[in-house]
């Protein structure tokens, strides 16, 4: 499977990010701290070149501690990277944040830090500006894309943030990055069915994590087949049709629906294995 998910405007905000980057002196990224590696922009790291980057490992009451340290870790390593993991859902970094953007700006007095803020779609941009900004700005929503054109927020403190709308890349060229993100709820439902991401998840959470499995479900994991697996959940659940055929659909909107909810305990997708040849 390829996925081919790049609407226009995301073309339209490559280029854009490109064109106003002379000007700007801090650059955030925002990432799922569940898959770091996938849900970031080759892109990004090409046309950013020397700024200053802070990566923001979002949604990081949702992952698994350990693999996000490591991911922090890892990107510190770098020279013009700065990593911290966050839950834009609380204003528990925004000091942290604030202070890093003005330690890594070489702004001039009496002129705001430039900071553009990018990321994939989904990723929590909106939910990081209002939380910077202490109050409602961006439109956020479970739905990939709806953060369109740029618009800049001024913090009063010395920040202005530039927010660009979601840019994916042209093609996901590994199919395991394109099921993590329709796991996460970065790629359009209807670019991949619920049922193969589904299959997915169950199949990583036999490897990963069986305790949260048999936890969720209270089920013990007799087999490490993912089919029947799912077919004993959907039976446990009531999830089957008129005459008693296993509902898959219905069984698949629930297990992808917990996963994104974060119900079945902290989960990364990636740990930095991905990236150890880079290292
Ligand atoms: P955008 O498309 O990148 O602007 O993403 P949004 O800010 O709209 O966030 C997408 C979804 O993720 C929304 O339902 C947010 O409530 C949720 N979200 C964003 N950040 C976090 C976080 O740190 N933790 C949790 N649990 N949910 C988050």
């Amino acid at each position: 499977m390829s996925i081919q998910w790049y609407p226009g405007h995301m073309h339209k905000a490559t280029k854009e990010i490109a064109r106003s980057l002379s000007s700007i002196d801090v650059i955030i990224e925002i990432l799922d701290a569940r898959a770091p590696h996938s849900s970031s922009n080759p892109v990004i790291d090409k046309i950013v070149k020397e700024k200053p980057v802070i990566k923001l490992l979002n949604k990081s009451d949702l992952s698994d501690p350990l693999d996000t340290k490591k991911w922090q870790q890892y990107y510190n390593k770098s020279e013009y990277q700065n990593s911290i993991a966050i839950n834009a859902m609380t204003s528990e970094s925004k000091n942290e944040i604030v202070n890093l953007i003005s330690q890594l700006s070489e702004r001039k007095e009496g002129k705001n830090t430039l900071t553009m803020v990018v990321g994939i779609p989904n990723v929590g941009k909106s939910s990081v500006i209002n939380m910077l900004a202490g109050k409602k700005i961006a439109k956020t929503g479970n739905e990939p894309a709806i953060t369109k054109g740029q618009q800049k927020i001024n913090l009063r403190n010395g920040i202005m943030l530039i927010d660009t709308p979601g840019i994916l890349w042209p093609k996901i060229e590994d199919p395991e990055s394109g099921l993590k993100l329709a796991a996460l709820g970065s790629i359009r439902n209807t670019a991949v069915g619920y049922d193969e991401i589904a299959t997915y998840i169950i199949k990583f959470l036999i490897q990963k994590y069986p305790d949260y499995l048999k936890a969720r479900y209270k089920i013990d994991l007799l087999s490490q087949d993912e089919h029947e697996v799912i077919e004993l959940l959907a039976k446990k659940r009531g999830c089957l049709s008129k005459g008693g055929k296993i509902d898959l659909t219905k069984i698949s909107e629930i297990i992808v629906d917990e996963l994104r909810t974060g119900i079945f305990g902290q989960i990364s997708f990636e740990n930095t294995e991905i990236v150890a040849s880079k290292i």
